[in-house]
């Protein structure tokens, strides 16, 4: 893909969108990257600064490379700066309102061939592009953290994307270096529809006093080749994620077999929402 013919932007620069930012720089995009606040802008752009050096220093990316990289980055507060952009990937906090607000002044902004993707981990595709005048180009780009690492993107038609806006977002998810796999829009789409009930199953096993966090986590490393726990990874996702996402499905799919287990709504109570809060299945040092 020539990457000239593409002006891509990314709305916010939080864990995926400074992701997202860097997949594309580094892939020869021009990228806009758009946040609300100063602070949240410079935490993202370090974090991308800091990624690249990282890379550059494994031998992933050459050195030389990192400062063109990072100035193919256009950081800004303002919205309307994102006016050329024929491919837009909002990666802001987790609201059906913000991200409806979102689309809303998106759609107003853009060209009216541009498209409108979204990151969201579970609000329906179909819907956002339901209050925009272009649903059949909103579609979702479902990246994995860490961005520039993971490779899979499960790109998510709602009910009216176009055969044309997914073959666009394909061949850019490819040429940023990603593999997408295509989903049709449902609750959870595949990924979380798949890993949280697993997730959830687990806790339900320590809640009942089937076996401890550790044992359940060893059971799926050592037999399953995961390469870490359903409890691990649950910790590191967060669990008031968890819980979140269960409760999209327990709604959107409307069978109790997603009812969140107990334990689970009891921990995010706590305040036990896993590695960030230093406390979930397991203990984490304070971050200094
Ligand atoms: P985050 O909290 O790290 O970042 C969100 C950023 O959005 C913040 O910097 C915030 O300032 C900014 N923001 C809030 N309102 C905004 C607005 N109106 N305009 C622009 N920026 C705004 O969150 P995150 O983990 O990066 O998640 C972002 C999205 O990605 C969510 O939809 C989430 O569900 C999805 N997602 C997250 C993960 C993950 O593992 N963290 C994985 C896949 C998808």
């Amino acid at each position: 893909m020539d990457t000239t013919q593409h002006r891509l932007g990314v709305v916010g620069a939080g864990t995926m969108g400074n992701g997202i930012a860097h997949v594309f720089a580094r892939s020869g995009f021009e990228v806009s990257l758009y946040e609300v606040n100063q602070q949240a802008l410079d935490r993202g752009l370090a974090m991308v600064r800091t990624n690249l050096d990282r890379e550059a220093a494994k031998g992933k990316i050459d050195p030389a490379e990192v400062p063109a990289i990072y100035a193919r980055l256009r950081p800004t507060l303002i919205l309307n700066d994102l006016r050329d952009c024929t491919l837009v990937v909002e990666a802001a906090t987790e609201r059906l309102v913000i991200k409806q607000q979102i689309f809303h002044e998106l759609d107003a902004l853009l060209a009216p061939q541009a498209i409108l993707a979204t990151n969201t981990s579970s609000i329906s595709i179909t819907k956002l592009a339901g209050g925009t005048t272009r649903p059949d180009r909103v579609i979702g780009m479902h990246f994995f953290n860490p961005v520039p690492v993971m490779s899979l993107v499960e790109v998510i038609r709602g009910l009216q994307t176009s055969d044309a806006t997914y073959e666009t977002v394909r061949l850019l998810s490819l040429a940023a270096g990603k593999s997408p796999v295509e989903v049709n829009d449902a609750a959870g789409f595949v990924s979380n529809r798949v890993l949280m009930p697993l997730i959830n199953e687990a806790i339900f096993a320590v809640m009942e006093g089937v076996a401890t966090a550790e044992a359940v986590d060893e059971i799926f490393r050592l037999g399953m080749a995961h390469p870490m726990g359903p409890l691990t990874l649950a910790d590191f996702i967060g669990l008031d994620v968890c819980l979140d996402i269960m409760r999209v499905l327990e709604e959107g799919l409307g069978d109790p077999k997603y009812r969140p287990c107990p334990l689970l709504i009891r921990m995010v109570d706590a305040g036990w929402l896993g590695r960030k809060s230093g406390r979930g299945f397991y203990t984490y040092p304070a971050k200094v």
